[in-house]
């Protein structure tokens, strides 16, 4: 019988093989520090307001 391998999958902060497990917390993580690098990424892009470029072709022309 072959013992049970822990799926490993990497780390989508650091690339890190790190096993899919209940007992990884952090998983898909491989530690707490990727997963809240990786949450303060996703909530600085969340909170990042576009700035739409000035546009002047909309200016009604003087044309009176
Ligand atoms: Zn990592």
């Amino acid at each position: 019988m072959a013992t049970k391998a822990p799926i490993m999958v990497t780390c989508p902060r650091c690339g890190a093989l790190t096993p899919f497990t209940p007992q990884n917390n952090w998983r898909p993580f491989c530690s707490k520090r990727c997963k809240l690098i990786d949450l303060g990424d996703w909530a600085a892009e969340r909170y990042r307001v576009p700035q739409a470029p000035e546009s002047s072709s909309e200016d009604e022309p003087p044309d009176t």
